[in-house]
């Protein structure tokens, strides 16, 4: 375990049966509060990969993904919740548990092979980073890695991703 994956877990916070029973919920706002911690999780993601974007998954993305991007001397890209994004837009369904989500991306969020990390704070069945990942691609990116704070590796989301380079800095 490195310096930086303990200071992760020590302010990644459990929260038991939430947002419903039998969830584990891993709540990052003790690392966000941080600024030493913060500082040095946003260096080294920006440190990952040379890249032109950064894309952050709503919502807990947007936090991560923004400062990284500024880091990296990237440009910063939102997929977001269907409805939420204001202009064209490419989108891309996933399963969950119960029922199915969809994200979506503007469709003219990337130059033609742009270099893309996407960023999310928790990687759990892997769901919502493939659907990322094949977003990215259908506008155009070429998606060079993912970085999370946290993997789950009990959800073998990892599994899903295969041919992504996934760059967690705290396995459990
Ligand atoms: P998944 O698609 O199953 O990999 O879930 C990943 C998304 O759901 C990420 O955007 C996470 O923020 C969120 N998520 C899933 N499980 C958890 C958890 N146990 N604690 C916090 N966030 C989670």
């Amino acid at each position: 375990m490195t310096e930086l994956s303990t200071m992760i877990l020590d302010r990644i916070r459990d929260v038991p049966d939430y947002p419903k029973p039998g969830v584990l919920f891993k709540d990052i706002t003790p690392l966000l509060a941080d600024p030493v911690t913060m500082a040095a999780v946003v260096d080294e993601l920006a440190g990952l990969h040379e890249v032109d974007k950064i894309v952050g998954i709503e919502a807990r993305g947007f936090i991560l993904a923004a400062p990284v991007a500024y880091r990296a001397a990237a440009g910063f890209v939102p997929v977001r919740k269907k409805g939420k994004l204001p202009a064209a837009t490419l989108a891309e369904s996933y399963d969950l548990e119960y029922g199915s989500a969809t994200i979506e991306v503007h469709s003219d969020a990337f130059d033609p092979g742009d270099r893309v990390l996407i960023v999310d704070d928790v990687l759990a069945t892997g769901g919502t980073a493939q659907a990322a990942v094949e977003l990215v691609g259908r506008a155009g990116g070429t998606v060079v890695g993912i970085a999370v704070l946290m993997e789950l590796a009990f959800l073998k989301g990892r599994e899903r991703l295969n041919g992504v380079q996934v760059h967690s800095l705290v396995i459990v």
